[in-house]
C-alpha cells in the first residue's frame, strides 16, 4: 500500500502523514510548498524509509502524472488547498485555481492512472477527498450539519470547496472512480499556520499585541483536535463506503469569545504575562468578517455508527496541549514571522 497525500506539508496533511508513517505505511507527500506549508511539520518522519517527499503542484497535470508513475500509489488523500477564508475574501482567484481547477486536474490524472491499473489494483484503490463543513453554510441556534444537509456555501473558500466536492462526486458517478469524501469542522492543534484563530490568539498574546475577536464574538464553531481528525481520515480511507460522505466533528461547540477567553486563562497559567496582567485584557473586538457564518455544528453519528470513531481529545485538554506546543516550539513560528507573516488582519474586502 502506498498513500499519496496532496497537501501533506500543511497543518492537517502533516498530521495524517506523521500518523500514517507511525503505522508503518508507505507515504508520499505531494505538495507545492505554498505559503502555509512547512517541512518542519514533517521533520519527525523525514528520515523514515517509508516517507517520500515530492514538490509538485496539483494544477500541473504533468507533475501529477510523473509522480503517480514514479510512486505507484494505491490511495490518494487529497488535502492540498488554499484553506483560509479571510484570504479568499481578499483574493478568490487562487482558491478557484487550486481548489477547483487543481482538484479537476488531480481527478483527471487519477482517472488516467486508475484506468491503467489491473482489476485487482482497481478494486483496492481509493481517492479520498478532504473537505469542510463550511460547504453547508450557516446554522441558527439549533440543529447540526448532517451528510444530507443541502450545500449553501457563503464564502469564496467554501464555494470553492463545495465545487471540489461536486467534482469528486461526479468523477465517482460518471467515471467509476472509487471516491469517498469527508467534511470536517474547524481543526486546531500543533503546526497550524499562525493566521487561523487559535494560533493568532496564542501568538498575539505572547507578543503583547491586541487579540482580535471578530464582531461580538458570538459566532459558534465546533472544534476538532487535528490528531483526532487524522485518525478519522485514515479510518475512512480504510473502511469508509465508496461514494459516501462522512461528517467529522469534535462535538465541542464554543462561542469564539469564550474560546478566546479560555485560551487566555490557559496562558495566564502556563506563561503569566511579564506585567502580571491577565491576557484577556488584550481582547479587542474588531469589524466582523464579511458574510461571517453564525454557527457550525457537526452531527457525526454516521462515522460513529459505521466506523466506530469518536474524538479522544476534549477541547479544554486540546487547547492546553496546543498552547504548550506553541510555547515549546518558538522556533517553528518565529521562522514564519521572519518570513513576513505578522498575523495582521486579512479579509476586509480591501483586496
Ligand atoms: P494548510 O493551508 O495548512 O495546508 C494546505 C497545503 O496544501 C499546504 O502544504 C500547501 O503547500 C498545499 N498546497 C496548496 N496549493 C497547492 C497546490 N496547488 N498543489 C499542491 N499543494 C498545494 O491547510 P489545512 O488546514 O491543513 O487544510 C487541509 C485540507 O483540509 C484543505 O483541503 C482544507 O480545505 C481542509 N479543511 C481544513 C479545515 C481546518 O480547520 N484547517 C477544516 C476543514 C477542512
Amino acid at each position: 500500500m502506498t498513500l499519496f497525500v496532496t497537501g501533506g506539508a500543511g497543518f492537517i496533511g502533516s498530521a495524517v502523514v506523521r500518523r500514517a508513517i507511525a503505522e508503518g505505511r508507505k507515504t508520499v507527500v505531494f505538495d507545492a510548498l505554498a505559503y502555509a506549508a512547512n517541512l518542519d511539520n514533517l521533520a519527525a518522519v523525514a528520515d523514515d524509509s517509508n516517507y517520500r517527499f515530492i514538490r509538485g503542484d496539483i494544477r500541473d497535470a504533468a507533475s501529477v502524472r510523473d509522480a503517480f508513475a514514479e510512486t505507484r500509489p494505491t490511495a490518494i488523500m487529497h488535502l492540498a488547498a488554499e484553506s483560509h477564508v479571510d484570504r479568499s475574501i481578499d483574493g478568490p482567484g487562487a482558491f478557484i485555481e487550486t481548489n477547483v481547477v487543481g482538484t479537476y486536474v488531480l481527478l483527471q490524472e487519477t482517472r488516467r492512472y486508475f484506468e491503467a491499473l489491473s482489476e485487482e489494483e482497481r478494486g483496492a484503490f481509493r481517492f479520498h477527498h478532504i473537505s469542510t463543513d463550511e460547504v453547508y453554510g450557516s446554522l441558527g441556534p439549533t440543529g447540526k450539519f448532517r451528510e444530507d444537509t443541502p450545500y449553501q456555501p457563503n464564502s469564496p473558500y467554501s464555494a470553492s470547496k463545495a465545487s471540489s466536492d461536486f467534482l469528486v462526486r461526479a468523477w465517482g458517478e460518471t467515471y467509476g472512480l472509487p471516491v469517498v469524501t469527508t467534511n470536517c469542522s474547524n481543526n486546531y492543534g500543533p503546526c497550524q499556520f499562525p493566521e487561523k484563530l487559535i494560533p493568532v490568539v496564542i501568538l498575539n498574546a505572547l507578543e503583547g499585541k491586541p487579540i482580535p475577536v471578530y464582531g461580538a464574538g458570538e459566532n459558534v464553531r465546533d472544534w476538532l483536535y487535528v490528531e483526532d481528525h487524522a485518525e478519522a481520515l485514515l479510518l475512512v480511507l480504510g473502511k469508509g463506503r465508496l461514494g459516501e460522505t462522512y461528517n467529522i466533528g469534535g462535538d465541542e461547540e464554543r462561542r469564539n469569545v469564550d474560546l478566546v477567553r479560555t485560551i487566555c486563562t490557559i496562558m495566564d497559567d502556563l506563561t503569566p504575562a511579564a506585567d502580571g496582567k491577565p491576557y484577556a485584557d488584550l481582547i479587542t473586538f474588531v469589524t466582523d468578517r464579511p458574510g461571517h457564518d453564525a454557527r457550525y455544528a457537526i452531527d457525526a453519528t454516521k462515522i460513529r455508527r459505521e466506523l466506530g470513531w469518536s474524538p479522544a481529545m476534549s477541547l479544554d485538554d486540546g487547547l492546553r496541549r496546543t498552547v504548550a506546543w506553541y510555547l515549546e516550539n518558538r522556533g517553528w513560528w518565529e521562522a514564519i514571522r521572519r518570513r513576513g507573516f505578522s498575523g495582521d488582519r486579512l479579509g476586509l474586502k480591501t483586496g
